[in-house]
């Protein structure tokens, strides 16, 4: 039975790796957090509402997983953020290694926050750390009320919770009350926020609790 085994030798050499990023990242006082959701739930999205929110108070970089194409990174480079283009060539989630290899390429002083887009998959990127300071999971309206169900895993694990779309509410039969009672039972303490990427609505208290998070890492450090 070699499989079990196998899986367990790459997810340590990982972890280990994961390690290295955290602390090179902990030496730049950069605050990492890795962004995970389903493919168009809105994670290009929220990051760049995020920098256009911080601009001239923290300086935002990113690392942008997809298994192909540099679309994301051109919109995030026209908003003025460093960013590094991992194209995982078909693998479904980010790894520390590949990581690692992003974090050499961004100048790391002129960094305070650094978001690490995730590929889209609710499945396993959450098995894979990545050196982060903090994971958060973004969902969406219309995506369907479901999703905490169908991927506990994830919804499970993560320090925060972004429910996106909130302007396509008045169109969508999506229970935000049973939503939010799966989660509760999934992760009690997470925090929540219910945000428009499209009109901006919400995001205030979402920028409330990155500013937060990077003054923790900061004081940590
Ligand atoms: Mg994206
Ligand atoms: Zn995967």
């Amino acid at each position: 039975m070699p499989t079990i085994p196998v899986v367990r030798d790459i997810l340590s050499a990982n972890e280990r790796l994961g390690e290295e990023n955290r602390k090179l990242l902990e030496r730049y006082h950069i605050c990492a957090v890795n962004v995970m959701a389903s493919p168009g739930a809105g994670k290009t999205s929220l990051i760049l509402r995020t920098v256009a929110a911080l601009k001239g108070r923290l300086r935002v970089g990113v690392i942008e997983g997809d298994i192909a194409s540099r679309v994301d990174a051109d919109r995030v480079a026209a908003a003025g953020a460093p960013v590094v283009q991992i194209n995982t060539g078909g693998t479904c989630h980010l790894d520390a290694p590949m990581v690692g290899a992003a974090l050499e390429q961004l100048p790391l002083a002129e960094i305070d926050l650094l978001f690490i887009e995730n590929v889209g998959n609710l499945i396993c990127p959450v098995e894979f750390g990545l050196g982060e300071a903090a994971r958060i999971v973004v969902s969406s309206i219309p995506e369907g009320d479901d999703k905490p169900y169908k991927y506990p895993g994830i919804f499970a694990a993560v320090d925060a919770i972004v429910l996106n779309k909130a302007d396509l509410a008045p169109y969508v039969a999506f229970d935000r009350p049973a939503f939010w009672q799966l989660v509760g039972g999934l992760n009690p303490t997470a925090p929540r926020f219910e945000v428009s990427c499209t009109t901006g609505e919400g995001l205030a208290p979402w920028i409330g609790w990155l500013d937060d998070l990077v003054a923790r890492v900061r004081g940590a450090a």
